[in-house]
């Protein structure tokens, strides 16, 4: 299937992306923290954007969308459960839902915990998924409204995807996640080697973002819980892994 998928920094620390169908040319933004860079984007490229997909409610995802729209007439695509705090939604979703981008299909999952009603798009033939401050690059988001056992079960929704799918998350904050991580899995070879690759990139200026999902599986503590080395240093060898993950995001708040 032939798509095209590009990152677009924003802000201080955020990314928009670009999704088009390279079959139909139909384009989707996910999320706008601000309109300037993405008008960029599409200007530069000649799309012309005809969805925006929204992952959550907070300003540095949505703010730039006044903007973008008044350039772009798009469809505006977003949570149902958080239609009430979310810009005017021309189409409401909901977990199992389905968005058609031209010949790209995205299935809509509720990963609650950073924000309860955070939604993550996952577009099996374009190997990707959106899923801004839920699954992070090394990290996860922080839990403003929902629970640790809420993020974990989203967490676990977000596991069944394939190994090479690219993680398109909502922020560059992989270097201070990094950190943290050697914290709580300090033996873990490929944390430690991706650790200093991102240290790497980062002194270059590169982002660390999109990241893929067989690397998060293994370096990303949120995903981990159930590792035996994260266990013996947490000192929690026979806890469930909705405790050891609680924990992991405690000491994560605390660091
Ligand atoms: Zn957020
Ligand atoms: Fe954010």
């Amino acid at each position: 299937m032939a798509y095209e998928l590009i990152t677009i920094p924003c802000l201080s620390d955020n990314y928009a992306y670009l999704l088009r169908c390279g079959t139909t040319g139909e384009v989707a933004v996910i999320d706008v923290p601000e309109a300037r860079p993405i008008l960029a984007a599409l200007e530069s490229r000649g799309w012309t954007p005809t969805q925006v997909w929204l992952t959550h409610h907070h300003y540095d995802h949505v703010d730039g969308l006044p903007d973008l729209l008044a350039a772009y007439p798009a469809q505006v695509v977003g949570a149902q459960a958080d239609a009430h705090r979310l810009p005017p939604l021309d189409l409401a979703v909901a977990e199992g839902d389905t968005v058609t981008l031209g010949n790209l299909t995205a299935e809509v999952i509720d990963v609650s915990g950073h924000t309860i009603g955070h939604i993550a798009f996952h577009v099996p033939a374009a190997k990707c998924a959106f899923t801004a401050d839920s699954l992070m690059a090394l990290g996860c988001g922080r839990l403003f409204e929902g629970t640790p056992a809420q993020m974990w079960d989203s967490m676990q929704k977000m596991l069944k995807w394939p190994d090479d799918t690219t993680i398109c998350s909502g922020h560059e904050y992989t270097a201070s996640n990094a950190k943290f991580a050697l914290t709580v899995d300090p033996g873990n070879a490929a944390l430690i080697s991706r650790a200093s690759e991102i240290t790497a990139a980062r002194a270059k200026g590169e982002p660390t973002v999109p990241s893929q999902l067989s690397t998060e599986r293994a370096t990303n503590p949120f995903l981990r819980p159930a590792d035996p080395g994260i266990r013996a240093t947490l000192g929690m060898p026979t806890a469930s892994d909705a405790d050891v993950f609680a924990e992991i995001r405690k000491r994560k708040d605390n660091f």
